[in-house]
């Protein structure tokens, strides 16, 4: 290393190598006196403000802002096709535009150049050509001609499409707005820069090159004094073979489940063998302590763009440095168990804004908070155009996700409470809830004046409650401070350009924040340690790092997946080329090159390591360069046996293959294959029955009016039903009420109404009316009764309390599905006067044990009877309500083995006890969409034209009493409710039917 004699200026492609070159000069000895090193970036920016006319370099943020402010004043008629005179048609959300007539990178996806496959919007089509753009010739005059009017294919706009000159047209606006804001683009700073700068002698070194671009090629070649050597990166030809010395290894972890628990293997191998030959030793193990198992410190710098500050000294030498896509996600899961074992591990790395704490609670609170959500008209078959209304515009698991954050200042308890309150009540109000948090807490009205004002001042009240918050690590705290400033600086950019919050967001979500931290045992300061035993970072910094800087380097991720090869063709690329500006790099030359430092940066050994499989368990395969790595070993690199299996790998360099499979699941888990000390063992619980230590609860006891406690079994007829129906199933549902949270606007609430509105409707026509039964001639009297009632209870319904399965519609859909509802009763009058017309309602929801609990098959009963009909004769039928009926509500399904639908026939044969009266039918009648009628009546009492709409061959009984039917249903029960209470509650479902709405989501007998 020379470069304190030869060279004034030694650039690097970034700033983390101009830091490592830096201490590898320090660390051999080399003065570095009077050389300046950078990034090149940096160094223009030096320059610029040294030299430069006053302005200031537009940020990242500022500019995609401006770009956007643009675009929607395009959206609002500038963005106008002069030949066509066609407006763009611009989508003010997306920012996204398309002219009338094909889109501005016609035949091209516009897609994002980091291989993620998000739609570019205008806005930022617009930043990309302006970053890669500015300052070329070529790319300014195109920029004025636009400007100027000149058509498509004319002038400088040779080459671009109608489509593309709103979009140069848009630009040339954005750079007439940063001058009145007294900012530059860097491209325009590098293009004017060689006039301004002193012509003094400068040798100027570019080390470890990327090709140049055209604007780096024109700088240079503008400034004739300075002397420029370009020495390029290794590797941009491909891989080579490893170092000599250097052990190749493969990881072929099975999945992602097996891949920490391989990890960790590899680390505790490596960290064993290199203590053995004298490197750092790992640090004294002492049980765990922090929120990582261990003392930490950390350094979460408030840059989102890149690695511009904030570094620790440890970064630059590990023993084990692990290169990984998501370095802050798989160290997550592999430091606590390396810092149990004895090891410091470190981490430098980046998260999504949108994975903080901080990020994921603001964005939580913003979707809730937003008035604009889901306000789009959507059209449903049968019930046309729908616009949500207030409650659907709001998810209320965003403000439960807020409530349990951190950043809610809610204990679990308060949280776990505000979302079971919010769920239990589908009429909570958004403005009501932020009224009552806004009161009760100022955690919540400082995030939210941020979340929807980008208040600074929230910000700041926020920054300092995430310093007070001592109980969480450090590491965490300089995390969400470094995530909070991250949307600062989003909300300053939106600011600038006129914005409004949506922008700040957008862009914030697509920021990244650093994170790095270092754990070690208790009793060990890792901060003060030289260098970690293990580094998790990412392939850039691992590349960074220098030849020979660790003993065993792990490339992980090596799949096409992680590391795609192609550069996405997106829109800015191909209005770039119409302009004749050329990419001088490619994401192929990029990876290659970042491998070749890899190969290069362990001294003991490489180890390559590729899942199998992915997350979805279908096959990955291999990135780019490590086939052609692998190729490298070849000596036939076009044949394809050799390396047909499953790693795609030669039988040479199979040897010392690292393999782990998902099978072992707690082994995986644990990070180790050491057998886990037995804490307890708990028996597998029993299913289908209840233990006979239980079996005293199967049936709770019950109390009864007037206070009585009432311990023997005692069931009503709908709970003896459903386990009929089938007892599993009614364990969960009766027992364990594995019942939703959440509010209902379903069959329950629907059922509960209408029985409550007809009942209803009964008293008064007996009250005010004077009769007990409607007739054909008392109809239009009865429609209007009904109607009343109908509105009576509608209004009724926000004052009842939740558990009486009240019927609140909060949307269009369930406004309407409520009219249904009214209109069904009411024509159900129609049905009611031609029903049993020798018979009249006299007991509606009668009591049939009276307050207390009455015998049936052998236990005690108790229950409400919907309607008891009686006649002259002192007989009656029982009459059931329904909303829909089925088959198995037929007497006739007794000749197929089963008992089917049995709470009418339960209450005729109490009320043929209790009042005396003999029961000549048990009817279930529909009120729903076809009014029916179903169950089972006496044909010889009984006319069938007096019963329509019923299976009558399915119902009748004729060829017995009556009274048979229901002493044998008696039986039945009896040995039934004998089962429930020797704990039998065994999936047996009585028709495919039963499983059709069960909770039991993973029952093996589910049917259907
Ligand atoms: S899924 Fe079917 S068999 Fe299983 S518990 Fe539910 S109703 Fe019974």
């Amino acid at each position: 290393m020379d470069t304190s004699i030869a060279y004034d200026v030694v650039l690097l492609p970034d700033t983390d190598r101009a830091v490592a070159y830096r201490k590898r000069a320090a660390d051999s000895g080399c003065s570095l006196m009077g050389v300046t090193v950078a990034g090149f970036g940096a160094w223009v920016r030096d320059l610029w403000e040294l030299y430069g006319d006053g302005r200031t370099f537009v940020s990242r943020l500022e500019r995609e802002a401006l770009l956007r402010a643009a675009c929607e004043r395009a959206a609002d008629g500038d963005c106008v096709d002069l030949e066509s005179d066609k407006r763009a048609q611009l989508d003010g959300a997306s920012g996204r535009c398309e002219l009338a007539e094909g889109c501005i990178a016609e035949g091209a996806c516009a897609l994002v150049g980091n291989g993620e496959t998000e739609a570019l919007g205008l806005d930022r089509v617009a930043a990309a050509c302006v970053a890669a753009g500015v300052g070329l010739p070529a790319f300014d005059a195109a920029v004025r001609d636009a400007q100027q009017g000149v058509l498509a294919g004319a002038g400088a706009l040779e080459g671009v499409t109608r489509a593309e000159v709103p979009v140069l047209r848009m630009i040339g606006g954005y750079l007439d707005r940063l001058a009145q804001l007294g900012l530059v683009e860097p491209g325009q700073a590098l293009a004017l820069l060689p006039e301004l700068l002193p012509q003094r002698p400068l040798h100027v070194l570019l080390e470890d090159a990327a090709p140049l671009t055209p604007g780096q090629e024109a700088f240079f070649s503008a400034c004739p004094w300075m002397g420029v050597e370009v020495r390029a990166a290794s590797g941009s030809q491909g891989p080579v073979r490893a170092p000599e010395g250097v052990r190749v290894r493969f990881a072929f972890p099975s999945g992602q489940y097996a891949w920490p628990a391989l990890l960790a293997d590899i680390v505790r191998d490596a960290l064993g063998a290199a203590a053995g030959r004298g490197a750092a030793p790992a640090a004294a193990a002492g049980p765990a302590a922090g929120d990582d198992g261990a003392s930490s410190c950390e350094d979460a710098s408030g840059s989102a763009d890149g690695y511009r500050d904030g570094r620790l000294a440890w970064s630059q030498a590990a023993v084990v440095v692990v290169a990984a896509k998501n370095p802050a996600v798989l160290f997550g899961r592999v430091a606590p168990a390396l810092v149990r074992q004895g090891h410091v591990a470190a981490l430098r790395g980046r998260r999504r804004f949108a994975d903080t704490a901080f990020g994921r609670a603001i964005c939580s609170l913003r979707r809730f908070l937003d008035e604009g959500q889901a306000c789009g008209v959507s059209h449903i078959e049968g019930y046309g155009d729908i616009a949500p209304t207030d409650v659907e515009r709001w998810d209320r698991a965003d403000l439960a996700d807020w409530a349990l954050s951190p950043f809610s200042g809610m204990t679990k308890k308060a949280a776990f409470k505000l979302d079971a309150d919010m769920r239990a009540d589908r009429t909570a109000r958004r403005s009501d809830l932020r009224a009552r948090l806004r009161g009760d807490n100022p955690m919540f009205a400082a995030m939210e004046r941020l979340a929807l004002q980008l208040d600074a001042r929230a910000a700041a009240e926020l920054e300092a409650a995430v310093r007070r918050m001592t109980n969480r690590s450090e590491a965490w705290r300089a995390e969400q401070i470094a995530a909070l400033r991250a949307l600062q600086r989003a909300a300053d950019a939106a600011k600038l350009a006129g914005l409004g919050a949506d922008t700040a967001f957008d862009q914030a979500k697509r920021l990244k924040v650093n994170v790095s931290r270092i754990v070690a045992p208790r009793g060990c300061d890792g901060a003060a340690l030289g260098a970690p035993d293990v580094l998790v970072t990412d392939q850039n910094t691992a590349a960074s790092l220098g030849s020979g800087s660790c003993k065993v380097l792990v490339a992980a991720d090596l799949t096409s997946a992680a590391y795609p090869a192609a550069d996405p063709e997106d829109a800015s690329r191909v209005l770039l080329e119409h302009l004749g500006v050329e990419r001088a790099d490619s994401a192929l030359a990029r990876m290659r090159r970042a491998f070749f430092a890899l190969e290069h940066a362990a001294t003991d050994q490489l180890i390559l390591e590729r899942c199998l499989n992915d997350s979805s368990a279908d096959p990955t395969y291999p990135c780019v360069v490590l086939e052609e790595f692998v190729d490298c070993y070849r000596d036939d690199p076009t044949a394809t046996e050799d390396i047909d299996n499953p790693y795609s790998l030669p039988e040479r360099l199979q040897d010392g293959m690292l393999l782990r499979g998902e099978d072992a699941l707690c082994a995986n888990d644990a990070l180790s294959d050491a057998p886990a000390p037995e804490a307890a063992r708990i028996e597998p619980p029993l299913t289908g029955a209840v233990s006979p230590e239980a079996r005293s609860l199967v049936v709770l006891p019950r109390v009864l009016q007037g206070g009585q406690v009432l311990d023997e079994p005692c069931l009503s007829p709908s709970q003896i039903e459903s386990y009929l129906e089938c007892p599993y199933k009614w364990f969960a549902q009766r027992r364990l009420r594995l019942d939703d949270l959440d509010e209902g606007f379903g069959p329950l609430e629907m059922g509960d109404f209408a029985h409550n509105a007809l009942h209803s409707f009964y008293k008064h026509m007996s009250e005010d009316l004077g009769e007990a039964k409607v007739t054909p001639q008392l109809l239009a009297q009865a429609r209007e009764l009904m109607a009343d009632v109908l509105a009576r209870h509608k209004a009724l319904q926000p004052h009842l309390r939740q558990s009486e399965n009240r019927l609140i519609p909060t949307s269009q859909v369930e406004h309407r599905e409520l009219a249904e509802l009214e209109h069904k009763l009411m024509d159900y009058l129609d049905f009611e006067a031609e029903l049993l017309p020798t018979f009249a309602p006299k007991y509606l929801e009668y009591d049939v044990a009276c307050g207390g609990a009455v015998d049936y098959a052998g236990h005690k009963l108790l229950g409400t009877a919907d309607r008891i009909d009686v006649d002259g004769e002192g007989r009656c039928a029982i009459i059931d309500y329904k909303g829909s009926i089925s088959g198995s509500y037929a007497l006739g399904v007794r000749e197929e083995g089963r008992l089917g639908k049995v709470q009418a026939l339960i209450y005729a044969q109490v009320v043929r006890r209790t009042l005396g009266l003999e029961p000549v039918g048990a009817l279930y009648v529909c009120y729903g969409r076809r009014k029916m009628i179903s169950g089972a009546y006496d044909g010889r009492v009984i006319e069938n034209a007096h019963l329509p709409n019923m299976r009558h061959k399915d119902c009748m009984c004729a060829d017995r009493p009556f009274s048979d039917v229901l002493d044998e249903t008696e039986e039945a029960v009896a040995a039934a409710l004998e089962r429930m209470l020797a704990g039998d509650i065994r999936p047996r479902p009585e028709t495919p039917e039963a499983c059709k709405w069960c909770p039991v989501s993973s029952c093996s007998e589910r049917r259907g």
